[in-house]
């Protein structure tokens, strides 16, 4: 009866445990997975696609003018606006592997394993198309704004690390910004 019960508790602290660890991988604010977790993730996915020799993309998120939102409505709204945003990216975002996470402030990463370029371009076109028709109503008012994106999709090799991903996909991100915003470029030569 003992061994019974000293099993069925270290039972619950495993599943205690296994909870915790699910809850320290979350962020707060959105409901996505965190930063940590996306840099432990993102160099799994990179091994295991150069291992198989698969293609990996990535989207990085930056939301549009996001300070002006938080001075024109406050802080709380503004988180309201974040967590909006980064539910509709979740649901939008649906296979297996997939992975959307928080990756700073009010940017968010995409982690897409097994796709390809054209697949990548296509699911950020239609991210960036659900942010922009979003109303968000906070303090009774309704908020609008829009996202730039960066995307970079590559079969890994000894020449390329996990960074030099992040990099890229940086990059082709400044470019949406320098071109307007509300835009999705890549890291292609001409996207
Ligand atoms: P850009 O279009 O160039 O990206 O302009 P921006 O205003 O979004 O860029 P900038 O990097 O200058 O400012 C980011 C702002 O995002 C700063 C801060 O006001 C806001 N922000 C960052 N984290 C949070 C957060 O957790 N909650 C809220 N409400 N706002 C945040
Ligand atoms: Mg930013
Ligand atoms: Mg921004």
């Amino acid at each position: 009866e003992r061994t019974k019960d000293l099993r069925s508790a270290l039972d619950k602290v495993k599943i205690l445990n296994e909870e915790l660890s699910d809850l320290s991988t979350m962020d707060q604010v959105t409901g996505v997975r965190n930063r940590r977790y996306f840099d432990d993730m993102l160099d799994r996915e990179f091994r295991r696609a150069k291992r198989n020799q698969t293609p990996l993309s990535l989207i990085m998120i930056d939301l549009d003018h996001f300070k002006s939102i938080n001075d024109n409505y406050g802080h709380l709204a503004g988180d309201v606006c974040l967590k909006t945003v980064s539910q509709g990216v979740y649901d939008i975002v649906k296979r297996p592997p997939d992975l959307v996470c928080r990756y700073g402030g009010e940017e968010l990463a995409v982690i897409l394993p097994e796709t390809s370029f054209e697949g990548t371009m296509l699911l950020a076109e239609r991210i960036r198309h659900h942010i922009e028709q979003l109303k968000i109503q906070a303090n009774d008012q309704l908020i609008s704004l829009t996202a730039s994106f960066g995307v970079h999709s590559v079969i890994p090799s000894d020449s390329i690390t996990c960074d030099d991903m992040i990099q890229l996909a940086d990059e082709a991100l400044y470019r949406a910004k320098k071109e307007g915003r509300n835009l999705v470029c890549s890291s292609a030569l001409g996207s």
